[in-house]
Formats: structure tokens, C-alpha cells, sequence
């Protein structure tokens, strides 16, 4: 069976396991005599696939039972809408941090909604880096800090969180369940699914319950959190079968040892990479800053756009597919997430090798 090296930013690599599994009982799941997706969303077996998906990604993210876990569609997108609508009161603001184009376009969705303070930003730098020093101050009339904690398009990464006691709320989309995390820092993670947690379809949302109490009222139903917390994601029929992928996903999360080990797999490829670029003498040049880089998305330019064209033709006959970077940045993006092995991210280190040295 042939299967590509696939870097691609999302929809992504899924792991063969899990598709594997989802083969082997696609026509009749659990002896239903039917696909997943020809269950009633209503039935008891589609309940215990919803139910299982939730328990391991509360077990896997050591979720506290202080928080809501939402499975919603709409994309991360629709999540920058609904945040602001249901917490962003009118006498206050929302702080953000921008990091990229999705930070960017969290804020639009914010700014259409209430008023929101830019605390930092490394939009002048073309999104390099993660910006650090900033203080979070004038409490009282801030509901929340909006960050993303990985730049999918920039490939930068926060490798350690704003302490505040502002409601933290964290775009998670690209980098969920790739490392360890202490849920308990944020008040909300969001993320669309299609990176680590399965195929595209699914949105999960983590939130404190605490907040629920202090949302908006008067928002369309089907946008209040509260609505779907009541109901357990299920007001109206959520994506059935990208829940039953993600859980899946997680089954094979645990299987390879949890987010320890997960984490540990991700440094070692995401620096396996890193190094062939340290080392070009200039060839390749990281977009990043060294201490703001991502594990999950690599980015860097070669010294022309003849060589960028002929490194990703090059790529591509080898078997190695999505990397081409986003136009914002242009260059080369290698999309690392967790289904990604070890071995696919050495093949790519041996031709970028190979490459340079031909090229130089
Ligand atoms: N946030 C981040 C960090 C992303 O990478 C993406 C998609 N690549 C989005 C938000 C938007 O997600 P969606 O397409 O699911 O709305």
C-alpha cells in the first residue's frame, strides 16, 4: 500500500492505526450491522462513542471536573465569534496577543463584537517571535486575554504561558495534545480537530464552568456554550463521525504512551529538522526565532525563489507532499504534528541534507 510523506498543515496526517481501525469497522460498527455515520445520534451506541471520546480527552489532558468539554462545528473560525459573544461584556475589553494571521483574525471577530486592547505583538518583526515582555495589568475591566499558542503559518510556539489572573483563553487548533499542559492555567482552550485530534468536522472546546455563570444572555441559542454544555454537545446532531475519529486518536494517544511521551517524540523530529537548518551555513533560513519555535510547524525560506521551486519539485518526486509554505511567509513549512513519525521527519532531514549540498 503506498502511503506519502505527508507534511501538510491541516486537514494532516492521520495515524495509520487509527485509520486502520476506522477501515476495519467501517461497515459495522460494534455488530450494529452499520457505519458510525449511519447511527442515530440519539442511539446508545452512538452515545457510548460520544461519551468514550470525551472520557479520554479528559483522562489525557488530566481535565478537572471544573471544566466543560464541547464538541462543536464551526471550525476554530467560528470560535473567534463565539468567545467575544458570550464573554466579552459590554463595560469591558478583551486583551490579545498577536502572533499571526489566526491571532489577527480572532481579534477582527472580538472587534466586531466589543472593545479589545492589543497588549503585544510581533506583527512589525512579520511574526518572529513570541513576544514576552508585557505586563497584564488594569484588571477590572479586562474579561479576558486571548493567545495562540502555536502560529500554524509562522511556525513560532509558546513555550510558556502569560501567568495572569485574567481569564486565559488559548487557541490550541495546532498544537493540541502534542505536549503536556496544565489545563487549570486556562479558562478556555479551543481547537479545530483537523491537526491532532482527528479529521476536520469536530471543534473541541475545554471550559470552566465558573465562566458559563458570567456569559452573555442575549445571543442566538445555538452560540451560547451554555446551551451545548446542558445538553452534553448534543442541542442539535453534532459531527458523529470525526468524534468517533478523535476518539480513536486518543486511543492511539495512550496507546504510544500519553502526552509525556508524545511530547518527547515531537522534540526529537521537530529538532531533527531544526538542526539541518542550524547547520546550512545560511541555506536554509529559519522564519522563527531560536527560543519562539515551533514543534509542530517548521518554517523557513531557501536563498531564491528558483531553488524554493526546485526544492519543492525535487520534494515531490521523493514522495514528500505539503511543503510549500503559506504565502504570508512564502519558503517551506514542514507540519510535524503527532501522526507525522519519526521516520518520515529523518527522511526529510537527508534530502534537505542532500539538498543544501548540492545547492550551496
Ligand atoms: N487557528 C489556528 C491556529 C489554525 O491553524 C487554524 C486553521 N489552520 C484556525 C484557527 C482556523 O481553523 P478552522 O479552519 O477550523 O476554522
Amino acid at each position: 500500500m503506498k502511503r506519502i510523506y505527508n507534511f501538510n498543515a491541516g486537514p494532516s496526517a492521520l495515524p495509520l492505526p487509527v485509520l486502520e481501525k476506522a477501515q476495519s469497522e467501517f461497515l459495522n460498527f460494534n455488530e450494529s450491522g452499520m457505519s458510525v455515520m449511519e447511527l442515530s445520534h440519539r442511539s446508545k451506541t452512538y452515545d457510548e462513542v460520544h461519551q468514550k471520546a470525551k472520557q479520554l480527552l479528559k483522562e489525557t489532558l488530566h481535565i478537572p471536573d471544573s471544566y466543560d468539554i464541547l464538541f462543536l462545528q464551526g471550525g476554530a473560525s467560528l470560535q473567534f465569534a463565539m468567545i467575544p459573544l458570550n464573554f466579552l461584556q459590554e463595560n469591558k475589553k478583551a486583551y490579545f496577543v498577536l502572533t499571526g494571521s489566526w491571532s489577527e483574525k480572532a481579534l477582527k471577530e472580538a472587534n466586531n463584537i466589543g472593545k479589545t486592547e492589543v497588549i503585544a505583538s510581533s506583527k512589525d518583526s512579520n511574526y518572529t517571535f513570541i513576544p514576552k515582555d508585557f505586563s497584564v495589568d488594569s484588571i477590572d475591566d479586562v474579561a479576558y486575554l486571548h493567545i495562540t499558542s502555536n502560529n500554524t503559518i509562522y511556525g513560532t510556539q509558546w513555550q510558556q504561558f502569560p501567568n495572569s489572573t485574567i481569564p486565559l483563553i488559548a487557541d490550541m487548533s495546532s498544537d493540541i495534545l502534542s505536549r503536556e499542559l496544565n489545563v487549570e492555567q486556562f479558562d478556555v482552550i479551543y481547537a479545530g480537530a483537523q491537526k491532532n485530534l482527528g479529521p476536520s468536522g469536530v471543534t473541541v472546546v475545554i471550559l470552566k464552568k465558573d465562566l458559563l455563570e458570567k456569559a452573555n444572555e442575549n445571543i442566538p441559542t445555538i452560540l451560547k456554550y451554555k446551551t451545548h454544555a446542558s445538553k452534553n454537545s448534543l442541542y442539535n446532531t453534532p459531527p458523529t463521525f470525526s468524534i468517533y475519529m478523535l476518539s480513536l486518536v486518543l486511543e492511539w494517544v495512550q496507546s504510544e504512551g500519553g502526552l509525556a511521551k508524545i511530547e518527547q517524540r515531537n522534540k526529537q523530529k521537530a529538532e531533527m529538522i531544526y538542526q539541518i537548518i542550524d547547520e546550512s551555513e545560511g541555506f536554509y533560513k529559519p522564519h522563527a526565532e531560536k527560543d519562539s519555535r515551533s514543534y509542530m510547524n517548521v518554517t523557513f525560506t531557501l536563498p531564491s525563489d528558483e531553488l524554493t521551486k526546485a526544492f519543492l519539485e525535487k520534494a515531490n518526486e521523493q514522495q514528500f507532499i505539503g511543503l510549500n509554505g503559506h504565502r504570508s511567509v512564502g519558503g517551506c513549512r514542514a507540519s510535524i504534528y503527532n501522526a507525522v513519525p519519526v521516520e518520515a521527519c529523518e527522511k526529510l532531514s537527508e534530502f534537505m541534507y542532500k539538498f543544501y549540498k548540492q545547492n550551496y
